[in-house]
């Protein structure tokens, strides 16, 4: 027998609808890439969604057809973004961080046929146009005056082509598993596999996301999402603030020290999320100019592993909370969040510490479990490691076009490449992504641990461990160090730091240092790139 409940299908429009009909007038703030800060409200993005969705159909546009963004986060990124989803077309985000040639690719395997792009990216995008045959539409997300000469064929004003319509614009309708956003992975390893993201999945997500013990936000907040919407669906940011009516700071191309600074203090932010290499650069900012953030509440940290002493520096001498979080592109991407169930709440000091080092446990949503190599099941003991796999409503059940359909299991794990434990509590810590695990003697030694504990060092700006052969046991760690600014630490000042807090036989074998560490294009350590550097190290114990 089937319920007698109303079909209400999870439409990604109902969000900026209710963000419309309940808080219209709260605003977004919009640091814009011609400049000077712009205000507008729920009310104006839901009226100019759909005079983008109206403009997009009279432009031929319609169900399933790839519709690229490069952009940063501003206010008329998210009206691209409903626009797009209202009449059935999927927003693709794309990382202006990849090489050229990555974005050519990415946007010919998507089959993109429009592309909203910011002032920033059209020389970018100027070089990559001509090898990707399925483009046809070009929007340049700025008005006439300050329209660029571009020698992209046929490319259009944003807000001249938007006054085109006149917004009069019912949303489409149509089955809530239809695909509506798009994200490709960076592909460390390996074509970057596309991440098709549905109506359905993307409500549930935002609304995963929004709960207390996960982000945690309300209609009294401000939320300004540092990670950027071409990162993994900005963490949900761009769904879960018109949800709940948020007001919304958008950071546009500004992501330094005093540009982030100067919006979380004139627009009273209350909550924040970033991978760790930006709130690092904030606390650089903060420390050098004694600044103080009186109103932010919160921050949520993750894409990396989050140094401890990142944590105990916001929570100690700033008073904001952090929570350290895990997820993926292929899980929307939340995973897990690091708040605290009761018998945690009341630990203190380094006893909290510890706990908030680790990625937290996965909200209503999300399965885990870690297994090993035969795809048994581990405890959940807090030190058996293996395997993570996940399953959930807004987990990938593949990937565009069939790609690495072994990461998909029968039951519907999801196999993450990522070794984690989980403790008893259900509390998950990532040790290692798979393939930068350290295997000396046939046993695993954590780099995220190693470099957790470098970083502790006061005079250590940023550390990497790495595998490098070693004749008797295959690898050994070498720890590869940036010193801060006008520090000298030695090789062994950083190894008799590190002594007694980690196995013995997981110390590094020595120090590099280096006066950069290079990142992918989603602020990750680019270990592959450190292993090709440092391929024929002769480690001093071998
Ligand atoms: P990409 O792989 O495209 O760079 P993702 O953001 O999807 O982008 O990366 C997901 C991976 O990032 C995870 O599988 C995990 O290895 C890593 N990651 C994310 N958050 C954390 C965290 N808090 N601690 C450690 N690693 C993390």
């Amino acid at each position: 027998m089937l319920g007698l409940m109303q079909e209400w299908p999870l439409l990604c429009h109902k969000l900026i609808d209710n963000a419309e009909r309940q808080h219209g007038g709260r605003e977004i703030v919009s640091r814009s890439i011609e400049g000077p800060i712009v205000r507008t409200t729920y009310a104006d993005i839901h009226r100019r969604a759909r005079q983008v969705a109206q403009r997009l159909e009279q432009d031929g546009f319609g169900l399933g057809d790839r519709i690229a963004t490069l952009a940063w986060n501003t206010a008329r990124h998210i009206e691209a973004w409903y626009g797009i989803m209202g009449i059935g077309a999927i927003y693709h985000t794309l990382n202006p961080r990849l090489f050229p040639e990555q974005i050519a690719w990415i946007m010919s395997n998507a089959g993109d046929k429009g592309i909203f792009v910011d002032l920033t990216f059209v020389p970018l995008l100027e070089k990559i146009a001509g090898s990707v045959p399925s483009l046809r539409k070009v929007i340049v997300l700025t008005d006439q005056a300050h329209m660029p000469r571009t020698t992209l064929p046929g490319a259009v004003a944003y807000e001249e082509w938007l006054a085109e319509a006149d917004g009069a614009f019912a949303w489409r309708t149509f089955d809530e598993n239809t695909a509506a956003g798009m994200c490709y992975t960076s592909g460390t390893t390996g074509d970057p596999k596309g991440v098709l993201y549905s109506h359905r999945s993307n409500v549930l997500h935002a609304m995963i996301a929004a709960m207390p013990d996960a982000m945690g936000i309300s209609a009294r907040d401000v939320v300004l999402p540092v990670v950027p919407m071409f990162h993994a669906n900005a963490w949900g940011l761009a769904q879960s603030t018109p949800m709940v009516g948020a007001k919304l700071v958008m950071p546009g191309c500004k992501m330094d020290g005093a540009s982030i600074y100067e919006l979380l203090d004139s627009e009273k932010v209350t909550f924040s999320a970033a991978v760790p290499t930006v709130w690092m650069m904030l606390l650089q900012y903060l420390e050098e100019t004694g600044n103080m953030l009186p109103n932010l509440r919160k921050v949520v940290i993750g894409g990396a592993a989050c140094p401890r002493a990142v944590i105990s520096k916001y929570q100690d001498k700033y008073g904001v909370e952090v929570v350290h979080a895990w997820g993926m592109t292929e899980m929307s991407p939340l995973g897990t969040l690091c708040t605290m169930k009761p018998q945690y709440e009341t630990l203190e000091g380094e006893a909290r510490l510890d706990a908030q080092c680790k990625q937290g446990y996965a909200p209503f949503g999300v399965e885990m479990k870690v297994t090993d190599d035969d795809d048994k099941a581990l405890p959940w003991d807090g030190h058996t490691f293996g395997r993570l796999k996940v399953r959930g409503p807004a987990v990938a059940r593949a990937y565009y076009g069939g790609a690495g359909a072994e990461q998909f299991d029968a039951e519907g794990w999801f196999d993450t490449g990522d070794v984690a434990h989980i403790d008893a509590g259900g509390y998950m810590q990532i040790t290692d992504r798979a393939k930068d695990v350290i295997k000396s003697g046939g046993e695993w030694i954590s780099t995220i641990d190693l470099e957790n504990l470098a970083v502790g060092h006061p005079d250590v700006a940023e550390a990497a461990a790495i595998g490098v052969q070693h004749s008797k046991w295959g690898e050994r760690p070498l720890l590869v160090v940036v010193r801060k600014p006008g520090k000298e630490p030695s090789r062994d000042e950083i190894l008799d730091f590190m002594r007694g807090k980690v196995a013995k036989w997981w110390m590094p074998d020595d120090v590099a240092f280096v006066a950069e560490i290079p990142h992918t294009a989603t602020g990750k350590i680019q270990k592959t790139t450190l292993r090709q550097q440092f391929r024929d190290y002769r480690l001093p114990t071998d």
